[in-house]
């Protein structure tokens, strides 16, 4: 019998999503709330098994790009800690941000601010010259900043294939640029959900006496920015569907 089974577990689009990428909204559960309080993500009833599912057997560790803000937002109860923005915060398995994962993370942010602010400036000047209706923050905790996020006003995405296109051709080298259904992320290179899943293991669940042979570790995963992360595990869990799995 092993001594433990772990779940690393992106949550977008993987456990739930907003009410755009479902088909219908039958039996759906409210699974994140906006910043005003109202309902935004959704669980379906087969999301809503599949994590009971989990639950009964493992121990769940959310994998997610959310700030802390964000994942306050989410409803659903996690207890054993969570990597959020993208690796950039490691929150241990009381909830706090481990000191020696935000110290790292610390330098590389400020390392990487002034590409950050470069891909800001950049999208304001591709706005002023014509490409509408997109939006853009950088998002981050503790003060640091992680990654640039751009949406589509009011939801629009259509200019979300060419604001990942041109943000790749000119900061590919320096980040990596993902495009989703609703957005665009660009994150430094060193911001990595696999290193931070990779340091959450070591830190808190391998002791001396429990090593890596003695655990079933599963990942799931929607996206390419999950594959790292989800090859350190034993299984692999991908909805079908999803960007991920077309890839594959
Ligand atoms: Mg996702």
């Amino acid at each position: 019998m092993l001594p433990g089974a772990y779940i690393f577990l992106d949550l977008d689009d993987t456990v739930f999503q907003t009410k755009s990428g479902l088909p219908n909204t039958d039996g759906l559960s409210v699974a994140a709330v906006d910043e005003d309080g109202d309902p935004l993500s959704f669980t379906t009833s087969r999301q809503d098994a599949f994590l009971e599912l989990l639950s009964a057997s493992a121990t769940l560790v959310p994998v997610t790009g959310r700030s802390v803000t964000a994942f306050r937002r989410v409803v659903l109860e996690f207890d054993f800690g969570a990597v959020l923005n993208y690796g950039g915060l490691v929150l241990n398995p009381g909830g706090q941000a481990d000191p020696d994962w935000l110290s790292y993370a610390r330098v590389k942010a400020l390392e990487a601010k002034p590409l950050l602010d470069a891909a800001g400036a950049f999208l304001q000047r591709k706005r002023a010259s014509g490409l509408s209706g997109i939006e853009f923050k950088i998002v981050g905790d503790l003060g640091l900043d992680f990654y640039l996020l751009a949406r589509g006003k009011g939801g629009d995405s259509k200019n979300l294939p060419e604001t990942a296109a041109i943000l790749q051709s000119e900061f590919g080298s320096d980040a990596r640029v993902y495009l989703y259904d609703g957005n665009v992320s660009l994150l430094p290179k060193y911001l990595d959900k696999r290193a931070a899943v990779e340091y959450f293991i070591n830190a808190f669940i391998l002791t001396p006496d429990i090593s890596r042979s003695d655990l079933l570790l599963l990942g799931a995963g929607d996206s390419e920015a999950d594959r790292g992360f989800m090859s350190l595990c034993d299984y692999q869990i991908i909805p079908s569907g999803c960007r991920l799995s077309k890839i594959l």
